[in-house]
């Protein structure tokens, strides 16, 4: 079945669906067909002055939950879209374009995220410190920092949330998100499950607009106590500019440019399955994403091969069909980017290995592309590409690989590929990245922090550290009288 019903999206305020005063929207574009399939309402200042005085009174009202009893709210808001899976993944389908299998996965990995995070929430512990004064007792509270402002991006649109609703509702904060315009009905359908679980009003809110205007208001704002991006770096970069000038704690989680070392002594085929499979998820749309793979000269021509027929075995489609494998770019933005890219390499000397172009005419399809012998100076080998598009180059030594693999300013994702332990311990404690994944695909999870170092952002979006980024630290020494 390719078609669905897909409904307009309206603001969540205070745990009611409106619309925008002024009635402004902004419409919702099927990637795959390049047909309009809905609108999106478009907050004006007013509507967010209500959003912030509803996380306000929201953030009141949650901070005095016992974690245990928020805990019960998450896990029955991660039941409820755990059943909701397979309607809320055809949303996600219509709007983005991966394919409905990623799109299920996404929204039951979401649920997983929040039940995690709904667990973290009752081992926020404070500590007792033993005082220099006899008399006195010294304690470590942990507090939730308040009200969070969250922009989140079109590529996941469900998780790129639950990552940070997760931590900031299990510290006891409240939730104002300003999500994708692009992808807006899947957020929607995400937060109703918490409204339905019984959180209290407030505690969740759910705007769209002008991304610009949105963060311009809200980042300063003085309800707003934390601010949490995901998306570019350049715009990472001005947000969190704004944040500092206004003193507001900060997560950042921007973009990457993951190398992927092949050494020597690899085994390629499971290199090409793990890495190639990681390359096209989401048609390369990820942080995450394989970008730079940086191949040891004596084997690079076999694993070229390996990786043209891993990439043309592809089925590229619209994600409601099944068996598509490959779903359009998210938006028309992507193809043109994507053209350049392969332009860009080509002009500079690489080879065209596979795919390369537009497929069609309706819809943002792009073949699967592999450029290989790119030099350095090719965009592709320096900005972030985040499409369907992998970039290969030999090395003929480990050091000369891991110095390749820092020259970036990113330092997000990072993959490895070998069967000496010796390798391995030197990738380990080489390359710069936040997470590393070794002779194996990306397995992200709640448990494992999640995020970057250098210009690809600072904060984490999982494990224990996660919650760090939402609870305020206070000193208390007290003396009995
Ligand atoms: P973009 O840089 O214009 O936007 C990226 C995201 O930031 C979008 O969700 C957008 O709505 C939001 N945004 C933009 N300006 C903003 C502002 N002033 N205030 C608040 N939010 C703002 O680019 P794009 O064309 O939407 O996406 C392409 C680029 O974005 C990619 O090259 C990639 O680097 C980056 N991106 C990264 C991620 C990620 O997971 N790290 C996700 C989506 C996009």
């Amino acid at each position: 079945m390719t078609t669905s019903s897909y409904p307009d999206t309206r603001l969540l305020i205070a745990n009611e669906w409106c619309e925008a005063t002024g009635g402004k929207t902004i419409p919702v574009v099927n990637p795959a067909t390049g047909q309009p399939i809905g609108n999106v309402a478009h907050a004006s200042i007013a509507d967010l002055d209500r959003a912030l005085a509803a996380a306000q009174k929201g953030f009141e009202t949650w901070r005095a939950v016992p974690a245990a009893e928020r805990a019960a709210v998450m896990r029955r808001a991660a039941q409820l879209l755990r059943e909701r899976a397979g309607d809320i993944a055809r949303l996600l389908t219509q709007e983005q374009g991966k394919p409905l299998v990623e799109a299920k996965g996404e929204a039951l990995a979401g649920a997983e995220i929040i039940d995690w995070f709904a667990a973290e929430g009752m081992r926020v512990y404070g500590r007792i410190v033993p005082s220099r004064n006899p008399a006195a007792q010294q304690l470590v509270l942990k507090e939730p920092v308040g009200p969070v402002a969250a922009f989140t991006p079109w590529n996941f649109p469900i998780n790129q949330i639950v990552r940070k609703l997760g931590a900031a509702l299990a510290t006891g904060c409240s939730f104002l998100c300003k999500a994708p315009e692009e992808t807006p009905a899947s957020p929607a359908a995400l937060l109703q499950c918490f409204v339905d679980a019984g959180i209290p009003p407030g505690v969740v809110g759910l705007v769209f607009g002008d991304p610009a205007e949105i963060s311009g208001y809200l980042i300063p704002h003085p309800v707003i106590r934390k601010v949490t991006f995901t998306g570019s770096t350049p715009v990472g970069k001005q947000l969190a500019s704004l944040a500092g000038l206004h003193m507001k704690r900060v997560t950042m989680e921007l973009g990457g440019h993951a190398p992927v070392i092949v050494a020597e002594d690899a085994d390629v085929a499971l290199a090409v399955k793990a890495a190639g499979g990681a390359k096209f998820r989401n048609a390369g749309q990820v942080c995450i994403s394989p970008t730079r793979f940086l191949v040891h000269n004596a084997i690079k021509e076999e694993f070229t091969r390996a990786f043209v027929k891993h990439a043309e075995g592809l089925k590229l489609g619209d994600g409601l069909v099944e068996g598509t494998t490959l779903g359009p770019l998210a938006n028309a933005r992507r193809l043109t980017a994507m053209a350049k890219v392969v332009e860009d390499a080509q002009k500079h000397g690489a080879t065209l290995a596979s795919g390369g172009k537009r497929i069609g005419e309706t819809g943002n399809f792009f073949a699967p592309t592999i450029l290989s012998d790119v030099p350095l100076e090719a965009s592709i080998f320096n900005d972030e590409p985040f499409g369907p598009i992998a970039g290969i180059r030999g090395f003929d030594s480990l050091e000369d690989a891991i110095s390749e693999a820092n020259r970036l300013p990113y330092g997000l994702a990072g993959y490895a590929f070998t069967r000496s332990i010796k390798n391995a311990q030197l990738l380990m404690n080489r390359v710069e990245v936040g997470m590393l994944w070794i002779n194996q695909p990306a397995t992200p999870s709640a448990e494992l922090p999640f995020g970057g170092i250098k210009d690809s952002g600072y904060g984490t979006e999982g494990g224990p550290e996660a919650m760090e980024g939402y609870l305020n630290t206070k000193a208390v020494s007290m003396v009995g009288i």
